[in-house]
């Protein structure tokens, strides 16, 4: 092949190739500039031919550029590969830096000589790398970490501020979502993020992407003015509260699936800007790994929740059912050891052993009753009811307990209020734990008022005590089960309050407690109107 032709040939290898191809003399200024190079470094050849080659390289590395270059050419080696030379960084003409490869050879000498250097934009790469490092390493992290709270919080914390500005997890309950963790890269915002659970779970509404994420579960992306139109589509206070605050550009939501279930949803927020292709690649990677491992820890905390369920069953049947046991052995044995025992004395011994029944079976009844509710078993079969006739039957049964302590008990119930939904038979057995409970921490001649009152969407009812009251740092505690304030009584075994929580909360009602030491207790709940 004649030279000329060899020489085309390779004219336009270079011209075509992906790579940049920057030719300079001896005192570094450029002198040759290909197609590659114009779309990675933004300058025309008529604009970066004659000016230093220091032009396309960041300005902390210019000196010693320059200085490695007059190296090379000192030296003998006539060129030097990609992969031999470190990895270096270039400058695009719109200030931009990039990570790069450069290979460089050098023809010709003394003054004569031409340095050829070919550098490939290695952006990309680089980026996919660190992504995949970041993904192994938070796998890692994940896997490692127990329970569903911590493993939220982990995640939270991975995504900013790496992938976003701003993050929120959620876990999903029945058609709602509830905020589980949250960051932010401004920890005033974060704090008004992590405002947002303790509101509990919110259903979002129309037109909010939450939505359309349990209508189908895949990503959702709001590219632009993101806040504006979260602002637009949010019910919850706290919820609205922190979007007008961050006040995010974009905002990027994403299904969180395992076992082919929706469990919740990975929000990232960026202030300025949107995300890419890439970053939704990248952000639907994570929330898979975060869905795996929400899912792991899910399983974890049930598992753990029901070792504990099963060692407190088995502590409260040793203690609280021992007793009444005990007494039904110890009474029958002295009965069929004294045969000559008078009639009263023998009537007196079995209405004991009754009374030992009763305990056992109102225990028995209310660890099912708490078994149904670990497993949402507990059905209610709620009909319209009028509060006064719910109220007066279901204190009819407890009349006898009141007076046996003396205890006045006085009704309130507003005139005329609407019928409202109710189990009676469930109802019954809440409203009886709490008059039992005033009952029981009640002295004797004091008073218990229970009312009625009408709300918003509900009815009211409470049960009113001068008792004792309970210590501020004991009343979060009240609705555990198996909790309570001191074990030495035997009456109950701290179940009372749970079940009756589980039951109005059954009924789609709220149950919540205040109290003043020394002064007394309110118990109320409410129902919905029929
Ligand atoms: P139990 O009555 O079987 O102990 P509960 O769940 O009904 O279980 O109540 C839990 C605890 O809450 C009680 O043991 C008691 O310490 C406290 N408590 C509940 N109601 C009252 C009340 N009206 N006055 C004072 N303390 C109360």
């Amino acid at each position: 092949m004649p030279d000329r032709v060899t020489h085309n040939i390779l004219a336009e290898i270079v011209e075509i190739a992906s790579d940049a191809v920057v030719c300079m003399d001896v005192t570094q200024h450029i002198t040759f500039f290909n197609k590659g190079a114009e779309a990675i470094f933004g300058w025309t050849p008529e604009e970066i031919i004659g000016q230093r080659i220091e032009t396309l390289i960041p300005e902390r590395y210019r000196g010693s550029h320059a200085s490695q270059v007059e190296e090379f050419g000192r030296s003998k080696v006539r060129a030097r590969g990609m992969g031999e030379r470190r990895e270096i960084a270039g400058v695009r003409k719109n200030g931009e830096e990039f990570p790069a490869e450069a290979a460089i050879s050098q023809i010709g000498q003394g003054d004569d000589i031409v340095f050829t250097v070919a550098l490939r934009d290695v952006t990309v790469r680089r980026r996919f790398e660190q992504r995949q490092q970041f993904l192994a390493e938070a796998g890692e992290k994940l896997a490692s970490s127990f329970g569903s709270s911590e493993t939220l919080n982990q995640v939270a914390r991975l995504a900013v501020p790496t992938m976003a500005d701003g993050c929120i997890l959620e876990s999903r309950v029945g058609n709602g979502f509830l905020a589980g963790a949250a960051a932010h890269v401004d920890p005033d915002i974060e704090e008004m993020l992590d405002e947002i659970s303790p509101a509990g779970a919110r259903i979002p509404p129309k037109g909010h992407p939450l939505t359309e994420i349990l209508n189908s579960p895949s990503p959702v992306l709001l590219k632009s003015n993101a806040a504006s139109r979260l602002v637009a589509a949010s019910a919850s206070p706290a919820y609205l509260k922190a979007m007008r605050a961050m006040n995010p550009e974009s905002a990027l939501f994403l299904p969180l699936v395992a076992r082919e279930q929706l469990i919740g949803a990975l929000t990232l927020f960026r202030t300025t800007g949107s995300f890419d292709r890439d970053d939704v690649e990248f952000a639907e990677d994570l929330a898979r790994l975060a869905a795996l491992a929400l899912d792991n820890a899910r399983l974890h905390d049930t598992v753990r929740a029901s070792l504990r369920a099963r060692d407190e069953m088995v502590g409260v049947v040793s203690h609280d059912l021992r007793n009444p046991v005990a007494a039904v052995k110890m009474l029958s044995r002295m009965m069929l050891r004294a045969p000559e025992m008078s009639e009263t004395e023998a009537r007196d011994n079995i209405e004991l052993i009754a009374q030992a029944a009763e305990q056992m079976d109102a225990l028995i009844r209310d660890l099912l009753d708490v078994n149904r509710l670990d497993g949402g078993k507990l059905v209610i079969s709620p009909v319209p009811v009028d509060p006064f006739v719910l109220l007066t039957d279901s204190l009819q049964t407890l009349r006898p307990l009141v007076e046996e302590k003396v205890i006045s008990l006085d009704l309130q119930i507003e005139a005329s209020l609407p019928k409202v939904l109710a189990d009676r038979e469930r109802i019954q057995q809440a409203l009886s734990n709490l008059v039992g409970n005033a009952i029981k921490f009640s002295p004797a001649g004091s008073k218990i008022v229970v009312g009625a009152r009408g709300d918003a969407d509900d009815v009211i009812i409470s049960v009113l005590d001068r008792g004792q009251g309970i210590a501020a740092e004991h009343l979060p505690r009240v609705f555990d089960r198996y909790w309570q304030s001191s074990r030495t009584d035997r009456q109950g075994a701290g179940l009372g309050l749970a079940i009756a929580k589980g039951i109005v909360e059954a009924h789609g009602g709220r149950i919540w407690i205040e109290s003043r030491p020394g002064e007394g207790t309110t118990a109320s709940f409410s129902l919905p109107l029929a």
